[in-house]
């Protein structure tokens, strides 16, 4: 057999087994539907694989990376501003340790369950995988919404939830991150309270602040990393991304650095949003413009409708929640970066995107497109980018200040910038030369679900049946 092609019944067979334990998954998981699309877009990419491997068959690995190793979860009770008892629902997902400690981030949203946890944790354990760093997946959060908190009650939650978390963490063990709704604040209160009660100075957290263990460029790494991942798509087709007209939805961490670095590599990105509604402004975003995004979003904690109030020729689209497509989906454009939160993209925004020209599609935030929307990508030849091979350069960034923290030293900007371009090329690498080898050339989701699954279901079977 030819390393690309599967005869029929070679593909029915591993298509069947496949079928069954995404039977086994859904049925043992109800009501976590993006649990289920996260395991299915992965087990679709597999099925390349397994013929050609039967170990991971017999050795039920499918079956064990679906379970997560330990599930954490917990009432977090604090105190609001009127000195009233609010409780909340904390969790942790230890999902897989096979090739590093669990590593993933913290969401506060009022829209975070078990489900959408879990979902979360089995991407970052392929995602982690594929940074070539040593580090295992995980991830964790809350219910609770910072929004419209004051800065005290954000403080008192993180402390309360802190308590119950720091029995479960440690530098060796689970290192936190943050993800929607934990920025700079909130780990600089995780952090004060795990020191506080454990009485020991560690990494056990990344996006710490510069002068207690942070590293230079982790606020910036998933935005970077992601428009890098797509310099390298367009490279495939000698292309780059000066003057091309960039949709980039959300507007907080991912969102921003991503039109940051459009702008060092002369794109022109020319939308950014919130939940309450999308910003498109026709003479782009520019410095400047950025410059009060950030000011807007991450000091004054203020709503994207007030960037048209200041540049008047922006336009405000409010979310219609009725409506079956985004319009910040259905602009003019080059390239599109989703960078805001999961299904964000769905069948009829992608058939926008592609009627409306655009080419590249990197995913900045997790699981933004749907399993519809993926597949028109793919057939129409869309560079498409995968959510955990675009937007790795977080986590890969999270892993370089890990390294800073155990050898006690912090590199310059340079060095942990070149290091993440580095490695958003290697992982771009990876993806097209493993797409390539499993008969699918082009196609960076089976590239990214294969690449990132070889290393950890290996290192499950060196390690026995644990
Ligand atoms: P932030 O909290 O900084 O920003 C999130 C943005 O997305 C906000 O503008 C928010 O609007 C919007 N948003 C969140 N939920 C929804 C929703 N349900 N509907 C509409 N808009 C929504 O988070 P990040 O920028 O850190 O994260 C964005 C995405 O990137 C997430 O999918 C995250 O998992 C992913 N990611 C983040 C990484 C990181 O390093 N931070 C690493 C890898 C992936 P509003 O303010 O109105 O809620």
């Amino acid at each position: 057999m030819s390393a690309g092609t599967l005869t029929p019944s070679e593909t029915r067979i591993s298509g069947d087994y496949i079928e069954q334990v995404m039977a086994h998954v859904k049925a043992k998981n109800p009501a976590e539907p993006e649990f289920h699309q996260a395991v299915q877009e992965v087990f679709d990419s597999l099925r390349f694989l397994l013929q050609r491997h039967p170990e991971y068959r017999e050795a039920r690995i499918l079956e064990r990376v679906v379970e997560p190793e330990r599930v954490m979860m917990f009432r977090v009770p604090w105190f609001d501003d009127q000195g009233k008892i609010q409780v909340n629902r904390g969790f942790r997902i230890e999902m897989n340790s096979a090739i590093g400690p669990y590593k993933g981030g913290l969401r506060f949203h009022a829209s975070v369950t078990l489900g959408i946890l879990k979902f979360l944790a089995f991407e970052q354990v392929f995602k982690n995988s594929l940074t070539t760093l040593p580090m295992g997946g995980g991830k964790g959060g809350s219910d609770f919404d910072p929004k419209g908190k004051s800065d005290n009650e954000v403080m008192r939650f993180c402390q309360s939830f802190m308590t119950e978390l720091q029995r479960h963490i440690g530098p060796d063990t689970d290192i936190p991150a943050g993800d929607i709704g934990v920025g700079g604040r909130e780990i600089g209160f995780l952090f004060g309270q795990y020191k506080r009660i454990r009485n020991e100075f560690t990494g056990v957290l990344t996006g710490k602040g510069l002068n207690w263990g942070g590293s230079l460029i982790r606020p910036e790494a998933t935005g970077y990393g992601c428009v890098y991942f797509a310099a390298e798509m367009l490279k495939t087709r000698k292309d780059t991304l000066e003057g091309k007209l960039c949709l980039v939805s959300g507007g907080g961490n991912v969102s921003q650095y991503t039109i940051e670095k459009l702008l060092d590599l002369g794109a022109k990105p020319m939308t950014v949003s919130d939940s309450n509604g999308v910003i498109c402004d026709p003479d782009g975003i520019d410095r400047e413009k950025l410059a009060y995004i950030m000011e807007l979003k991450n000091v004054r904690r203020g709503r994207i409708r007030e960037y048209a109030d200041k540049f008047k020729k922006a336009l405000f689209m409010p979310t219609d929640i009725k409506s079956d497509h985004n319009p910040l989906w259905n602009i003019k454009a080059d390239c599109a970066f989703p960078s805001a939160t999961q299904n964000e993209i769905n069948a009829k925004d992608a058939a926008n995107l592609i009627k409306n020209g655009v080419t590249v599609v990197a995913e900045g935030a997790n699981m933004p497109s749907t399993l519809e929307a993926t597949k028109l990508f793919l057939e129409n030849h869309i560079l498409y980018g995968p959510a955990k091979a675009a937007n790795a350069g977080g986590v890969a960034t999270s892993g370089l200040e890990m390294s800073q923290n155990s050898a006690r030293l912090s590199w310059t900007r340079a060095e942990v910038d070149d290091r993440l371009h580095k490695i958003m090329i290697a992982i771009h690498d990876n993806c097209f030369r493993t797409a390539e080898k499993y008969g699918t050339p082009g196609n960076l989701v089976n590239g990214a679900n294969i690449g990132g699954f070889l290393k950890v279901a290996d290192s499950m079977l060196d390690q026995g049946l644990v």
